[in-house]
């Protein structure tokens, strides 16, 4: 049986350690949720062992002790934390914890949790006087002078009813794209690099030099109303908001009244896709009673209102082993480092690998492979190892030094001028074959199917391929036998490739990854000059002078053409029966409904109602929408569109099965 006393003690020695790092610091060395789960841990303990809560337990008190390094101020009121709930199912759970105390209908308020500082404002008489960070609820830091440089906050109050003392809290946060900025300022300077914009928001506050704040274009939302004396009435929190507002403190433009719990599901499932929308970091959403009457019957724990839930989104950062750290090679031979991490799920996906960008970011990171470094997934965007532990590397870990060769061709890397990219010497490095034909066969270019990464590399291991036009001469009895290849994947490659050949012009252009010609010049230039060896034999100038190409990509797409290596791939391609001239996709069919109007209703079983009516355009017909006099036939499916049905039975328009249509395509007759 483990010691539940010596385990809680434990855990509150932890607890607190991570609570000064994060609250005091502003540097802490474990994510949210390994955080959560040591007070979830320490919480369940208590729960089933009264007698283990100790008074001071951070199961009980908010936050941290004030720093010592400003002035201590004690709050007018205390101000408190959030319990939270992840879910539809716990939401509701609270909303059930709450009939136990009041009665009656409950609106709420739902508000967005911004990930900052929770601060007091303090105005007498309209002036502002006192700002305090939150500290451990009852006393806090005094940043007055710093939180004076934050522009949004006004000195003064205005409007007709200005309180004689008013004590308001609300989240002061580092906006992102000045976060952004402040970074990129630091990394250039050498300086710091903030792992976040939470971090970099409490630090900014804590500035002993109020310049510092200052240049920091702080952001902040009002929330909620501490104390008050000599103004309004208020019977609700929304009207105290609104009254916020009227005084010309900021306040949140998302903030929704709502009146059933489902809708404030929706509000969270909401916020919790659009998070990215916004300028500021959030990590949830907050709910409120909004009734002030039912807010005092429901009270507070030592630590939390019992009228405020926090609405907790899945975190986006996550702290995991930096396992090595390894060079990829594109298609420019660009070698961009990457981190190979212990699989961590972060931001809702399992996350394996992170781009480091360049050899200076992993620099000014310092991240060593052996680390235990934070991992950010926002969104869609690419996951980023934002940087290193230090209190948890180990002895003597070395630095990582970006390798002075390719990995894979091991001919020399190198840094070109003024650029922060390094790239293989190597022209015919296999890694950046590999890239272009995986970039030929890809969506958008060539579309090739059944021909990913993996095949790619494994074709060119077995040395049946090494650039793109190789593609062309694969034979089924070469590829059968290769490790995955059984008759069925040989004929699907096969056929890709095939198919492949009837592409339209500017897919080809694309596919060839001619440095700057992206998807759009590639359709300009083939719309315009409708075929490769015309493009192949045109001066610069000609090409230069086409609206959307212009002088840069021209020199580009003739120093391409103009390469011996490029001209061998045409080569392959114009051999092996390639389409290099702008014509319309798919073989020629014979145009056996020129001038018809066909219709399509119903289900057919051998086709789409999309593919039967573009089978009928690439046939020379038309397929307008409704039945009339003009209309040659309706094909009816089965469970035809009662409309068109009747129509063509009332204007005595030819019917016909599927197998009749099958005809008319092939011979013009049903
Ligand atoms: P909390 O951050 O979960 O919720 C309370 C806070 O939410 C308030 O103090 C306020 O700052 C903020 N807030 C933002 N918008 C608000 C709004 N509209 N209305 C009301 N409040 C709003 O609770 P907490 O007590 O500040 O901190 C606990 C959390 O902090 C933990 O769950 C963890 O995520 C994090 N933490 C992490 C570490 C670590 O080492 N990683 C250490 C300590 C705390």
């Amino acid at each position: 049986m483990p010691d539940p006393a010596g385990r809680a003690a434990e855990l509150r020695a932890l607890i607190e350690r991570h609570n000064d790092r994060y609250y005091r610091q502003d540097d802490p060395e474990i994510s949210d949720t390994e955080y959560d789960e040591l007070v979830r841990e320490l919480r369940a303990i208590e729960e089933a062992n009264p007698d283990v809560v100790t008074s001071d337990s951070p199961t009980q008190r908010v936050g941290e002790a004030p720093t010592g390094a400003f002035p201590t101020v004690k709050h007018l009121a205390p101000m408190m934390s959030l319990d939270n709930v992840v879910d539809f199912a716990e939401l509701s759970a609270w909303g059930k914890r709450m009939e136990r105390y009041i009665s009656g209908d409950v609106d709420f308020v739902c508000e967005l949790k911004i990930d900052g500082s929770a601060i007091s404002l303090l105005y007498e008489g309209g002036r502002f006087v006192r700002g305090a960070t939150r500290g451990n609820g009852v006393q806090g830091d005094d940043v007055t002078e710093n939180i004076r440089t934050i522009a949004v906050i006004p000195e003064r109050l205005h409007g007709p009813s200005v309180p004689e003392v008013l004590e308001v809290r609300g989240e002061v946060y580092f906006p992102i794209s000045e976060f952004k900025e402040l970074n990129q300022r630091q990394m250039e300077a050498g300086g710091r690099v903030f792992a976040n914009p939470r971090n970099a928001g409490a630090g900014s506050l804590r500035q002993k030099d109020p310049r510092i704040t200052a240049s920091r274009n702080l952001g902040f939302f009002t929330y909620q109303l501490g104390h008050v004396e000599g103004g309004p009435a208020f019977r609700r929190h929304s009207e105290t908001l609104d009254f916020f507002a009227a005084l010309g403190l900021p306040v949140n433009p998302e903030v929704r009244r709502l009146s059933a719990l489902e809708e404030v599901d929706a509000y969270c499932h909401r916020w919790q896709d659009q998070r990215h929308t916004l300028d500021y970091e959030i990590d949830g959403a907050v709910v409120k009673v909004d009734d002030l009457a039912q807010r005092a019957e429901l009270g507070s724990t030592s630590k939390s209102p019992r009228w405020a839930i926090a609405y907790k989104f899945p975190p986006e950062e996550a702290t995991t082993l930096l396992r090595d750290i390894q060079l990829s090679i594109g298609p420019s031979g660009k070698a961009t480092p990457f981190a190979e991490l212990e699989p961590v799920f972060v931001g809702g996906s399992t996350v394996r690998v992170a781009s480091l960008h360049n050899e200076d970011q992993v620099r000014l990171k310092d991240v060593r492979p052996g680390d235990t470094v934070f991992v950010r997934k926002a969104g869609e965007v690419i996951p980023e190892v934002i940087g290193p532990v230090l209190s948890k590397r180990p002895d003597g870990l070395p630095e990582w030094r970006f390798p002075a060769t390719c990995p894979v061709c091991e001919s020399p890397l190198v840094r070109r001028e003024g650029e922060a990219a390094t790239y293989c010497s190597n022209e015919d490095c296999p890694a950046r074959q590999a890239r272009r034909i995986e970039h030929f066969a890809s969506r958008g270019a060539m579309d090739i199917e059944n021909l990913g990464e993996k095949r790619v590399q494994q074709l060119i291991d077995a040395g049946l391929i090494t650039d793109a036009g190789d593609l062309y001469s694969l034979t089924y009895d070469g590829l059968i036998g290769l490790e995955g290849f059984a008759d069925v994947s040989v004929r699907n490659l096969l056929d890709g490739v095939e198919k492949s050949k009837e592409r339209p012009l500017a897919n080809l252009l694309f596919a060839l990854q001619i440095p700057m010609l992206g998807g759009t010049g590639a359709e300009r230039l083939a719309a315009v000059m409708g075929d490769l060896d015309r493009i192949i034999a045109a001066p610069e100038d000609e090409m230069a002078a086409i609206d959307g190409i212009g002088p840069k990509i021209a020199h580009s797409v003739r120093a391409y053409l103009d390469q011996e290596r490029n001209r061998e791939v045409i080569d392959k391609l114009r051999a092996a029966g390639v389409n290099l001239e702008n014509r319309r996709e798919g073989p020629e069919v014979e145009q056996t409904l020129a001038g018809k109007a066909v219709i399509v209703t119903g289900t057919l079983a051998t086709m789409s109602r999309d593919a039967a009516v573009a089978a009928i355009k690439a046939r020379g017909g038309a397929s307008p929408g409704s039945v009339s006099k003009k209309t040659d036939y309706l094909v009816a499916g089965a469970e035809p569109g009662g409309a068109k049905f009747t129509k063509a039975q009332d204007l005595n328009v030819p019917i016909l099965d599927e197998d009749a249509f099958l005809r008319l395509l092939e011979t013009g007759a049903p």
